[in-house]
């Protein structure tokens, strides 16, 4: 991907997690590697407004800390620098205050093997930073710690992190970090979920290496289908989207205008008091 390409992505990917509400506001930051630099959304700014080239670059390994641009770096700029830092394979990093996955780090639990889903994190759970104040050092070297093996983590009393091979892969797995946030939660409002063993999460984690990638048409086989001439890349990328890439037939139906159309009736004016 050209630079161009990566700072359209992550202003795209900015406007989808508010617009899907895995954030609100301004809270959140994205950021993405690019060569030697990572390009790091602006601090405060509504996601509405924000252009291409308002996002500012941060050198990785070296002058730690400075940074170029028409907007101050996010105040975040610490964990998402360290982590591209310190793990080569991350190229996209997504920070959301999501509603389920904020409500457990409220609450300092992290997320167990309470779905196979899990193993998309790197393992049988996802850890629970221990709480430090925005934008500092010490948040950063606790979401590291959190880090350790995993592709994503929840931040104590703040909300999460989910990190990819790119902008898109981070966010994809951040949807899946506030799914089972929320799977979680709920589950424990019914008793408490069944939790799967380390053996089965290593086991899952393993199939998903093979997950979409389906096996090549035999040479000899006689027609091209449509199916076969244009493979999915989507599905082939990220496990658990193929569900998702599919609309069902549900969903496919006219919206009906009548309801739509009906007005709604206007709130009573409240009485002072
Ligand atoms: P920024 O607007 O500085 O990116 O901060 C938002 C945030 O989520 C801080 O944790
Ligand atoms: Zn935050």
């Amino acid at each position: 991907m050209t630079e161009r390409e990566i700072r359209k992505a992550i202003v795209e990917n900015c406007l989808k997690m508010n617009s899907t509400g895995l954030n609100q506001g301004t809270s959140g930051n994205l950021s993405a590697r690019y060569k030697d630099v990572m390009i790091i959304t602006p601090s405060g700014i509504a996601y509405e407004v924000l252009k291409p080239s308002d996002l500012a670059t941060m050198p990785i390994g070296k002058n730690y800390g400075s940074w170029e641009g028409p907007l101050k770096p996010s105040t975040e700029w610490r964990f998402h620098l360290d982590i591209m830092i310190d793990r080569p394979d991350v190229g996209g990093i997504v920070h959301t205050h999501s509603t389920y996955a904020t409500i457990l780090s409220i609450a300092g639990k992290e997320i167990p093997a309470c779905h196979y889903m899990i193993a998309a994190f790197g393992g049988p759970t996802i850890r629970c930073a221990d709480y430090a104040t925005f934008g500092t050092e010490e948040l950063s070297a606790n979401a590291l710690k959190a880090l350790e093996d995993r592709t994503g983590c929840i931040l104590a009393n703040h909300g999460m992190i989910a990190t990819g091979a790119n902008v898109a892969k981070a966010m994809w797995l951040a949807v899946e970090l506030e799914t089972i946030a929320k799977q979680y939660y709920q589950s424990l409002l019914i008793g408490g979920p069944n939790l799967l063993s380390n053996e089965e999460i290593a086991n899952v984690k393993e199939r998903f290496k093979g997950y979409g990638l389906q096996d090549k048409k035999p040479a000899n086989s006689s027609r091209k289908t449509k199916a076969a001439a244009k493979p999915r890349a989507k599905a082939q990328a990220k496990p658990g989207a193929k569900a998702r890439a599919k609309p069902s037939a549900k969903a496919q139906v006219k919206p009906r205008a009548k309801i739509q159309a009906k007005p709604r009736t206007k709130p009573k004016a409240k009485k002072r008091a």
